[in-house]
């Protein structure tokens, strides 16, 4: 399938994907939003993974990678989920996934963390930003009202996989299985302190301001996890240990919702 605009390295990425599209109904695509580049507009992508019925109404799941243009283990991942629940739907049973492989177009095209106009976009969120990617991905959480964010980030400081969990007592219960399975892949980082919170267990409940999150007065508050793998490690063990990260959320999140739990 020969896609419309520029020659991207998302093109690449994405190709996968836009094969299934044509192919299996409960993938669907659309460009929720686009920069203004050199090259042409680029595409702000969103895939919507419908997985088999439960017997209740869907859990709705949003998932985020490439804030920062130069972490792409997390959308190497997010493609394999996906690949993944086109070949086994039942893997997604009682969800709807909202993927969102590439948030940040231009600093994947460039390979840099900030976008083309320099600015970290991760610290953007609900400021009042002027950012385009900002604007669409923020229009798009006051939309959809996910019941669950994760978002999938690297860090080259850190030798082991962390993760910072928000909002509900449910985005710990969540933390625990997927990061027990990605840490069949890559160590857990165990310090104290890592980038600068105090964590437990490779845990951090603090976060930085302005991140990608959901509208501040969405409520009750959705979920929110996001999982760092070493940025240091290979490109291949990232992305594996990010995608049964996200295999881990995804088997329990039904469970937990389920069950009860105290969210
Ligand atoms: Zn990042």
């Amino acid at each position: 399938m020969t896609l419309p605009g520029p020659d991207l390295r998302s093109r690449a990425l994405l190709g996968p994907l836009h094969q299934s599209v044509l192919v299996e109904p409960r993938l669907e695509t659309a460009v929720i939003g686009q920069v203004r580049a050199r090259e042409g507009w680029m595409p702000i992508p969103r895939f919507i993974f419908r997985g088999p019925s439960s017997g209740m109404e869907p859990l709705r799941l949003a998932i985020f990678s490439l804030v920062h243009g130069d972490e792409p283990a997390g959308a190497l991942a997010l493609v394999q989920l996906l690949v993944s629940a086109v070949r086994d739907p039942a893997i997604v049973r009682g969800l709807d996934l909202y993927c969102y492989p590439v948030c940040n177009p231009t600093g994947y095209e460039d390979g840099t963390r900030f976008n083309r106009a320099g600015v970290d976009l991760n610290r953007e969120f609900w400021r009042g930003s002027s950012h385009p990617e900002v604007q669409t991905l923020e229009t798009e959480l006051r939309t959809q009202r996910f019941d669950g964010l994760v978002a999938l980030h690297a860090d080259c400081d850190s030798p082991g996989l962390y993760a910072f969990a928000r909002g509900p007592v449910i985005s710990e219960e969540l933390l625990a299985p997927a990061l027990a399975a990605a840490e069949r892949v890559l160590p857990r980082n165990t310090e104290p302190t890592i980038d600068g919170f105090s964590a437990r267990h490779g845990v951090i409940r603090d976060c930085y301001c302005g991140v990608l999150s959901p509208p501040p007065e969405q409520s009750p508050a959705p979920f929110e996890i996001i999982l760092e793998t070493p940025g240091c490690a290979s490109l291949l063990a990232q992305a594996q240990a990010a995608f049964q990260g996200l295999r881990g959320i995804i088997a329990e999140m039904p469970r937990l919702y389920m069950g009860g739990a105290d969210i």
